[in-house]
C-alpha cells in the first residue's frame, strides 16, 4: 500500500474505532485529513458539533478562523495534515479526559509517523501537553520552538480561546504572524528548547490525579 492508501485505512480504523468512551456519544469520528506528505501539521484538541456531524476535522467556528488565518499567511488547507489529538468529541465540548487522549494516542503517533512532518504545530494546551511535555503551558509557551524525536512543534494558542476575547484575537493572531517568521525561515539551533531541557513547573499538572488537561 502506498502512503495514500495507508493513510485512507488507518482513517476507516478510526471511523469504528471503540477503545475509549467516547465511541458511545460520538456520531463521526473525524481522523483529520490533508495531504499525506504534509510539512506541517496541525493537531487540535477533538472535534466540536460541526465536526461530529460531519466527520471532517476544523470545519466549525473555530476551526474556520484558524483556516482563515492560515490562508493570511500563505498557508493553504490542502497543503497541511490537520487531526486531533482524540478523534471523537467530547461530549458538551468539554476537555478530553487523560483516560481518552491515552486510548487515541496511538491512532495520533501513526498519522504523525506515515506524514512525516517537519512541523506540528500543537493548537492549544492539551496539544502542546500530550505532544510535547506536561510541564509546558500554552499561555507561556505558546510562539516557542520545542523539538521531539527530531520533529519541531512550535505551539499556537487555540481559535476557540480568541473568539471568546478581544485579547486573546490579538495573542492568536501574534501567534500565526510568528509561526508564518518561523516557517519562512532558517530556525536557528539557540532558538529551539529541547524538551529534556524543560524546566518542570512547580505544580503537578492537572490530569496527573484523574482530572482534566486545561485547555491553557
Ligand atoms: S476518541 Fe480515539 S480512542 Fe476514543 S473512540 Fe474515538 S478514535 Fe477511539
Amino acid at each position: 500500500m502506498d502512503k495514500t492508501e495507508l493513510l485512507n485505512a488507518l482513517a476507516d480504523e478510526i471511523r469504528v474505532c471503540p477503545l475509549c468512551r467516547l465511541a458511545e456519544t460520538r456520531t463521526h469520528a473525524v481522523p483529520g485529513d490533508g495531504e499525506e506528505s504534509a510539512q506541517i501539521m496541525f493537531v487540535g484538541e477533538g472535534p466540536g458539533q460541526q465536526e461530529d456531524e460531519t466527520g471532517h476535522p476544523f470545519v466549525g467556528k473555530s476551526g474556520k478562523l484558524l483556516m482563515s488565518e492560515l490562508q493570511k499567511i500563505g498557508i493553504n488547507r490542502r497543503e497541511v495534515f490537520i487531526t486531533n489529538i482524540v478523534k471523537c468529541r467530547p461530549p458538551g465540548n468539554r476537555t478530553p479526559l487523560a483516560d481518552e487522549i491515552a486510548a487515541c494516542n496511538d491512532w495520533l503517533s501513526a498519522q504523525i509517523a506515515l506524514v512525516e512532518p517537519k512541523f506540528i504545530v500543537p493548537v492549544g494546551g492539551p496539544s502542546l501537553q500530550t505532544l510535547v511535555s506536561k510541564n509546558l503551558r500554552i499561555t507561556r509557551d505558546r510562539s516557542h520552538v520545542f523539538r521531539r524525536d527530531g520533529i519541531l512543534f512550535i505551539p499556537i494558542l487555540h481559535p476557540a480561546a480568541a473568539l471568546r476575547s478581544p485579547d486573546t484575537m490579538k495573542l492568536f493572531q501574534e501567534d500565526i504572524a510568528n509561526l508564518k517568521k518561523f516557517l519562512s525561515r532558517e530556525i536557528g539551533e539557540s532558538e529551539i528548547t529541547d524538551i529534556a531541557e524543560v524546566a518542570p513547573i512547580s505544580k503537578p499538572a492537572p490530569d496527573e490525579d484523574g482530572g482534566t488537561l486545561s485547555l491553557f
